[in-house]
């Protein structure tokens, strides 16, 4: 009997290997079918005041593009200190380099100049290591003088990553194939949440003020908005993410090499090796975003231990505890893991 389940498991096993591996990364977090950032520009009173407590309290995270020699370069400047919210708050409110004076810039060298400084106090400010990532936001409506392939060496040495694309309230439209660029209601954002579910994709809206300041968005449709992100994000169905923690989950997925090394009814032994910090040319371990890794559960198991077989470092849980949930084991994988193995556990 044993033999014949074994042996089944295996046909099943190679017979998924052609679609789909009964273990898989999830493309994106918690295997949701797509993703949403929300990007809040130029740290903005009505940002602070109306989108702040609102993210928090529905614990959904959003990125705050701030100048911060807009308030005299100063951290202890109020307008500037009372960021350290994002220290508070470090799954919810998170900071964007936005360049330190929003004037635009002529040359590399000035550009360069631009992020140092700022990426420098927004990492002190939201309690971060020095060489955090940050995502980074081009300012918009100024001179911009630097080529692209030297920007992106200039971000790269400041540990910085270019923001992703946005539809949003920025008043375009910029071409006809972003029916969001105008966005100014609940029902326009949801345009957008629907095609990231549909499509699997990413999807990222751009705010400025919010119930106040410039190009502003309404208060009530910004929570109306709001109130449809969290009822998706709980039902599984979207991923709402920083705009650097869905950068790091895409570039940590794509670069992972998953391989199931062994698959029977009695579990699995699985490697990612492009996870592994040590081999030259991998991602450094500056990219900790935990992947979600979606199993097969063998039948007759309720719960699974997982076991990490290789850590790239001595600061994670070595085994997890999962419940297997409609036949799947779904865990996320500490980012120093570089191995593991999935076995029945314990009832
Ligand atoms: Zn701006």
């Amino acid at each position: 009997m044993k033999a014949l389940l074994s042996s089944a498991l295996c046909l099943a096993v190679l017979a998924s290997a052609a679609d789909e591996s009964p273990v898989r990364i999830a493309k994106w977090k918690g295997d949701a079918k797509g993703a949403v950032s929300l990007y809040y520009d130029d740290g903005l009173d009505s940002g602070f005041n109306n989108a702040v407590p609102e993210l928090i309290r529905r614990g959904l995270p959003g990125t705050f593009y701030i100048c911060c020699n807009w308030f005299g370069g100063d951290p202890a400047n109020p307008k500037l200190a009372r960021w350290s919210v994002a220290k508070e708050h470090p799954d919810t409110i998170f900071l964007g380099d936005h360049t330190w004076a929003h004037g635009g810039v002529t040359n590399a060298a000035q550009f360069a100049e631009e992020i140092s400084l700022n990426g420098a106090m927004l990492r002190r400010i939201a309690g971060l290591p020095e060489d955090a990532l940050l995502s980074f936001a081009l300012p918009g409506a100024v001179r911009w003088d630097v080529k692209p392939d030297e920007q992106a060496k200039v971000l790269a040495e400041h540990h910085e990553v270019l923001r992703h694309d946005f539809g949003g309230n920025i008043g375009g439209p910029k071409d006809g194939q972003n029916p969001t660029f105008r966005m100014k209601t609940a029902a326009l954002a949801a345009e957008a949440f629907d095609r990231a579910e549909r499509n699997g994709g990413w999807e990222s809206l751009i705010f400025h003020g919010v119930g106040g300041d410039w190009i502003t968005f309404d208060l009530e449709e910004h929570g109306r908005m709001l109130d449809d992100l969290e009822a998706r994000a709980k039902a599984g169905r979207l991923w709402v993410g920083s705009a650097i923690d869905v950068h790091k989950y895409a570039t940590e997925r794509d670069a992972a090499k998953l391989q199931v090394l062994k698959a029977s009814e009695n579990g699995y032994d699985v490697l990612l090796p492009g996870l592994d910090p040590a081999k030259e040319g991998n991602l450094p371990l500056l990219y900790d975003c935990p992947l979600t890794i979606v199993c097969d559960a063998p039948a007759g198991w309720t719960k699974a231990r997982v076991r990490c077989e290789r850590n790239a470092s001595s600061v994670s849980p070595d085994s997890l505890e999962v419940p297997v949930k409609d036949g799947r084991i779904v865990f996320d994988m500490p980012r120093p893991w570089v191995g593991f193995t999935v076995r029945k556990a314990g009832e």
